[in-house]
């Protein structure tokens, strides 16, 4: 039998990365590396949601539930082209918590206390278009790709493994890339990420017609809730902020407002 070299295996994982594995991330245009399978990652979001409704207890407070639904159904219109084959579902979960998060397939759950931070229409937009900018952008498909590619070099099996799609890809640790398991801290998104969704996110919302400076007022508030607060809102866990997101939001206004403009004008003009 033929002994595959690192070195073999290293550039069949590199041939690997620059074709089938890679994506070019809505809005901003970066190429990143993606070696699960989509349809798969898909599936066990839409078994991990499921499980999630089934552990917490949906809220019955109806203007949550309104306005949710509300700013949902005109954030997935907006990004109807970035994500052509979710099933949309908001749900909120009476949790006290201060979280959010989307998942692929369209699933988004908000922790009833996020309504603190988020008090308006505009300010819950821009809770829920950053959480589905991680998911167009497939931040958590990189993250599993760059595990599996590093596993793949220690073991021959693997490379099969990815390039079947299935192999290496656990309940675990899409759970853990998600921010949902219960020990939380194990995956936070790293700084490059956190802004890739924030200027992505950005765009969304204003495309969406929401103001997008209220983004700015949700980072503050969010501050100040970690501020009071002994314990950290679950957010900053899985979402760390820090003060160069406030100054990249900044400095994407103006686009953004640009951006909100011209989909007023759409709206307008074809409406009436
Ligand atoms: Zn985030």
């Amino acid at each position: 039998m033929k002994k595959t070299s690192v070195a073999q295996l290293l550039v069949a994982l590199a041939a690997l990365v620059f074709s089938a594995g890679c994506y070019e991330v809505p809005v901003t245009g970066r190429r990143a590396m993606n070696l699960v399978d989509d349809k798969e990652v898909t599936k066990m979001s839409i078994g991990m949601f499921d499980d999630m409704k089934r552990r917490y207890r949906v809220s019955r407070n109806k203007d949550h539930n309104e306005q949710l639904q509300r700013v949902g159904s005109r954030l997935s219109k907006v990004v109807f082209w970035d994500m052509p084959d979710a099933d949309w579902e908001f749900i909120v979960f009476d949790v006290p918590q201060i979280n959010a998060f989307a998942m692929a397939g369209g699933k988004v759950g908000v922790f009833s206390g996020i309504f603190k931070i988020a008090k308006t229409d505009d300010q819950l937009a821009s809770v829920i278009a950053h959480e589905i900018a991680h998911v167009t952008a497939k931040h958590v498909h990189e993250k599993l790709s760059r595990e599996l590619a590093v596993s793949a070099v220690g073991t021959v099996g693997m490379v099969g493994g990815i390039v079947g799609g299935a192999s290496g890809l656990t309940i675990d640790a899409l759970g853990q890339v998600y921010g949902l398991t219960t020990g939380i801290s194990g995956f936070a998104f790293d700084r490059a990420k956190e802004k890739e969704a924030d200027y992505v996110g950005l765009m969304y919302m204003a495309r969406a017609g929401y103001d997008p400076q209220e983004s700015v007022k949700v980072l503050e508030a969010l501050e100040m809730e970690s501020a009071n607060d002994p314990t950290p809102p679950a957010l900053l866990s899985t979402h760390p902020t820090h003060p160069e997101r406030i100054l990249a939001l900044m400095d994407a206004m103006p686009k953004a407002l640009t951006e909100r403009e011209k989909s007023r004008a759409s709206v307008v003009g074809g409406s009436k």
